[in-house]
C-alpha cells in the first residue's frame, strides 16, 4: 500500500486529508509544528511528527524513518485569512519559503515518484480583481504577475519551483490553486480564521437583534469551495496520468488548476446565509477601514472540469450549515455563544 507523507497534517485542509487518505487505505504519515487540535492522531494517520519543517535536518529525519514515502502533499504554511496575510509579511515569506524549499529537495534525494503543492488563488495578479464582477479567473491569468500580497508572492515563487523540480529532477509535480476552501475543524478564531469561520463565529457570539461587524463595505465578492469537494478535486489531480497533467500545462502554459468553487457571492450575502442559518436577526455594519482584499474574485473551472471531470456538488448553504453548526458547538463550549 502506497506511503504517503503530508505537510500542516495539524491544520485545517491537511488534517481532514490525512483521515481522507487513511480512509482509502493509504498508510498516511503526518507531519506539522502543531498537533491537530480538533482530530485524534490516531483517527487520521499511522504516525504523526511533531517537526518544524523550515529546518532541513527535520524533515530529513522523517524520510529517514519513513523510508519508502512515494506521495508527498506539502500543506503546511504559515498562513491566515485577510488579516494575517496583509498584516504578517517577511516571517510568511521565510517560512514558507523555507518549507517549500525543504520539502522539494526531500522529493528529489529520497525519490518521491509524485508531489502535491497547495497554491493558492492569491497567486493572481490584483489588476485582474478591481471589479466586484471582474472576469473569472483564468489559469492563464497568472503571468503577467502582480499578486496582491507577500503571501500570494510567495506561493507564485514556490509553482516555478515546483515547475523547475519537475524540469531538473523529472519529479513528478502537481500545483493546485485553493479558492476558499472552508468546512468545520478548521481555525475559527485567533486572528488567522478566513472569512467563512470568522463570520460564522461572529453569527454564534452575537446576541438575537444586535448588529455585527462586516469587514469592508460587504460587496466585495468570492467564491467558496467545501472541504469535501476541495479533497477530491486535488486528490484527483494527484491521480491522473502524469502525461495528462504535463500536457494540460503544456497546453495552457500554465503553472497550477484552480480547485474552488464558480460560485461568486458578495460577503454580506455570505453573512445573510450564515445569519438564516442561525434563526437569529442580526444587522450588518460595515468598517470600510478593515482588510478586504481584493474587489471581485471568481474561480474559472473550465480546465479542472475538463482534465479532472470535476467540479464542487456541495451547494454554499449546505457546507455553512455544517461548518456554522461546528462552530456554534465550539463557542458554546467555550461559553462565548449567545
Ligand atoms: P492551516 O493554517 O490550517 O494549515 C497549515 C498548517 O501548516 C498549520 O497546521 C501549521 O501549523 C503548519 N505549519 C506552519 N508552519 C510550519 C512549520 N514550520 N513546520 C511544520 N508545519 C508548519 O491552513 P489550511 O487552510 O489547512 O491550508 C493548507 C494549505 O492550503 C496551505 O499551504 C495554504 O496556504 C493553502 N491554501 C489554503 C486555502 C484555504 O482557503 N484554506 C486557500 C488557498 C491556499
Amino acid at each position: 500500500m502506497t506511503k504517503i507523507f503530508v505537510t500542516g497534517a495539524g491544520g485545517f485542509i491537511g488534517s481532514h486529508l490525512c483521515r481522507f487518505l487513511k480512509n482509502k487505505g493509504f498508510i498516511v504519515i503526518g507531519a506539522d509544528i502543531k498537533t491537530p487540535e480538533y482530530f485524534k492522531i490516531g483517527d487520521i494517520c499511522e504516525q504523526f511528527y511533531t517537526a518544524d519543517l523550515r529546518k532541513i535536518d527535520a524533515c530529513r529525519q522523517i524520510f529517514e524513518k519513513e523510508m519508502g514515502i512515494e506521495h508527498v502533499y506539502n500543506l503546511a504554511a504559515d498562513m491566515g485569512g485577510i488579516y494575517y496575510i496583509n498584516e504578517v509579511r517577511a516571517p510568511i515569506i521565510r517560512n514558507n519559503a523555507l518549507i517549500n524549499l525543504n520539502m522539494l529537495e526531500m522529493a528529489r534525494i529520497y525519490d518521491v515518484k509524485r508531489y502535491f503543492y497547495s497554491s493558492s488563488a492569491c497567486i493572481y495578479p490584483s489588476f485582474k480583481q478591481t471589479e466586484v464582477d471582474s472576469p473569472d479567473l483564468k489559469e492563464t491569468d497568472a503571468i503577467p504577475a502582480d499578486p496582491e500580497d507577500f503571501y500570494g508572492w510567495e506561493k507564485l515563487f514556490t509553482e516555478i519551483a515546483c515547475d523547475a523540480y519537475k524540469k531538473d529532477y523529472n519529479l513528478d509535480s502537481r500545483v493546485a490553486r485553493f479558492h476558499n476552501i472552508y468546512g468545520p475543524n478548521g481555525t475559527y478564531k485567533g486572528g488567522r480564521e478566513k472569512a467563512p469561520a470568522a463570520l460564522c463565529r461572529k453569527v454564534a457570539c452575537t446576541e438575537d437583534g444586535r448588529t455585527m461587524e462586516i469587514w469592508g463595505d460587504g460587496k466585495q465578492t468570492r467564491s467558496f469551495c467545501y472541504i469535501d469537494d476541495c479533497l477530491e478535486g486535488f486528490y484527483r489531480l494527484m491521480n491522473i496520468p502524469a502525461k495528462k497533467y504535463v500536457e494540460t500545462l503544456k497546453k495552457y502554459e500554465i503553472l497550477g488548476i484552480n480547485i474552488g468553487s464558480d460560485r461568486r457571492i458578495t460577503i454580506d450575502e455570505l453573512a445573510d446565509i450564515i445569519i438564516r442559518l442561525s434563526g437569529k436577526k442580526i444587522t450588518l455594519q460595515h468598517d470600510i477601514s478593515k482588510w478586504q482584499g481584493v474587489r471581485g474574485r471568481n474561480s474559472d473551472n473550465t480546465i479542472s472540469k475538463e482534465l479532472l471531470n470535476w467540479e464542487p456538488k456541495i451547494p454554499l448553504e449546505t457546507g455553512l450549515e455544517k461548518t456554522y453548526k461546528w462552530i456554534l458547538e465550539q463557542c458554546q463550549k467555550t461559553g462565548d455563544a449567545k
